[in-house]
């Protein structure tokens, strides 16, 4: 597999040297410079084949000989160890269950398989892999036990003081072994801010291996093409052909997967990008005019994203013709009140409790189904998280029929351990340097 950078085309590197960069110093973005289409054979087929065998599948068309098919098959089956069911609500309205996985939240895709292509590529006796992440929730836990136990791995996680929710914190504070957690008295920009000036630094640089494990990896990515296609499958076995996908969008990597399955050849009728009031991407697609914005804080906190690092990639797979586009995505926004109606209208229709995340995306496919009667396809939202990671957001009584699961439990009779430290950079550098 040979990647390109958005910024460049006439760059060219290998998928190891993708994973291990995360990003081309020109800024741009890693892509695929060929897509193939996985044979219609297996498409028409699809709903005999398991989670791990579409991955596999997946996986091996665009890796190519990246990595030999039995090591191949052992990453996906030790990463993606967990189910992603699409649960029926009404005949023609699926909710995609993501948060099956440790963290609670679709991101554990993208973290398990990094981690695991990245313990692959570290050859034997190859200096120890130093993660950086700045977390203001989600990311942390599912990179945390992503690379945890991962051998030649060591993750620093910093996160800011009383942001995060409690079960979050304890995704990222209990692991022990080859994760650390760092509690920094100050806000996620500034968490980040350190890790960006760490990455910066030569010292540093010259002493560790550092990586970002970043969001916009390409080893992220792929992944999340995995579960689009098993989605279909599920579909397809009861007799369901055409789809619609409504996917709660803040740097638009998960929706961007979703593109990638369909360039793939996954039969999709339409997608929808759903967004909080961190509605650059809606904006665009009704005015032509891209503007980012600082972002502003809702209870969908994990797509407060003004700037979606992401979008150039979904430009880049419609070379840039927003025309084209358009007759795949279309996009909506929703405000807290709104996403707050939603959660109760889920509950009081189908007595399911979504998260915040999960309502924008089910909003998005009443508001696609108002404005589009005459599509009458089945229509599934992606839900990205377990309601339990979000408890102040819910009314009494739905926040009563939330189920704790057995991992958070598990999560709770272990130990807190995080360092402490403050928001200047020489105390961070120091504390890398001599722990
Ligand atoms: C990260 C995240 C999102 C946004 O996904 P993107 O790929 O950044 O668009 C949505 N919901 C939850 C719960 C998340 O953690």
């Amino acid at each position: 597999m040979e990647l390109y950078s958005t910024n460049n085309k006439d760059l060219r590197v290998s998928f190891k040297d993708a994973v291990f960069n995360s990003m081309p110093k020109d800024k741009g973005l890693y892509m695929p410079v060929e897509i193939p289409r996985l044979d219609t054979n297996f498409i028409e087929n699809i709903e005999e084949y398991s989670l791990p065998e579409i991955a596999y599948k997946i996986a091996s068309t665009l890796l190519k000989d990246e990595i030999p098919a039995e090591d191949l098959k052992a990453i996906i089956e030790d990463a993606i160890n967990f189910e992603a069911p699409a649960v029926k609500l009404d005949d023609k309205t699926f909710v995609l269950e993501l948060f099956h996985g440790p963290s609670l939240a679709f991101k554990d895709f993208g973290a398990r398989f990094m981690s695991r292509v990245m313990a692959y590529f570290l050859k034997d006796g190859e200096q120890l892999l130093d993660v950086l992440v700045a977390t203001s929730g989600d990311t942390g836990g599912a990179v945390a036990l992503g690379f945890l136990g991962v051998p030649n791995t060591r993750v620093t996680i910093l996160y800011p003081e009383g942001k995060v929710s409690p079960i979050q914190e304890l995704q990222l504070t209990t692991n022990g072994q080859n994760i650390r957690a760092i509690e920094v008295k100050g806000t996620f920009d500034d968490c980040q801010a350190l890790v960006k000036q760490a990455f910066a630094d030569d010292e540093l640089n010259a002493r560790f291996r550092l990586t970002s494990a970043n969001s916009i990896n390409i080893s992220r990515l792929i992944p999340q093409t995995f579960y689009y296609f098993n989605t279909y499958a599920q579909l397809k076995k009861q007799g369901i052909n055409e789809v619609i996908f409504s996917v709660p969008s803040g740097n638009f990597g998960n929706i961007g997967a979703g593109l990638l399955a369909h360039k793939l050849g996954l039969p999709v009728k339409q997608f929808i990008a759903a967004t909080n009031i961190n509605d650059t991407v809606p904006r665009f697609l009704a005015s032509g005019v891209y503007e980012t914005k600082p972002s502003t804080q809702t209870y969908s906190n994990a797509m407060d994203v003004g700037a979606p690092s992401n979008w150039v990639r979904i430009m880049n797979l419609f070379n840039e013709d927003v025309n084209e586009l358009k007759k795949v995505i279309t996009s909506y926004r929703f405000n807290d009140e709104e996403t707050l109606a939603g959660i109760k209208e889920i509950d009081a229709k189908f007595n399911y409790v979504a998260c915040p995340h999960t309502a924008i995306a089910y909003l998005a496919i009443e508001k696609y189904r108002k404005e589009n009667p005459l599509d009458e396809s089945a229509a599934v939202f992606l839900s990205t998280a377990h309601a339990c990671k979000f408890p102040d957001i819910f009314p009494e009584d739905i926040a009563a029929k939330i189920e704790i699961p057995g991992q958070v439990k598990t999560l709770e009779s272990k130990p807190k351990h995080a360092d402490k430290l403050g928001i200047d950079f020489e105390g961070f550098k120091e504390y890398l340097m001599t722990k």
